[in-house]
């Protein structure tokens, strides 16, 4: 499993919603491939999914 902060062929690839554009975001690569997006905010606040439900819309943790 790889992961990185920012990839263009998730950002195109339907996930839509807050989350592919957010600086909180890792994008985690299976290696069977499906990919996951991975809030890091979830490790320091309960409030937040380790993986979030897509597509967020509305998000108190967003950052550009
Ligand atoms: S902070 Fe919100 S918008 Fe950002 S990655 Fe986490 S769930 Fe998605």
């Amino acid at each position: 499993m790889t992961s990185s902060s920012a990839d263009d062929s998730v950002r195109g690839a339907g996930f839509g919603g807050l989350c592919t554009a957010c600086a909180q975001v890792r994008f985690v690569h299976t290696q069977s491939g499906s990919t996951f997006l991975m809030c890091r905010l979830a490790k320091s606040d309960p409030r937040f999914a380790k993986y979030p439900p897509q597509p967020v819309r509305i998000c108190e943790g967003y950052a550009s």
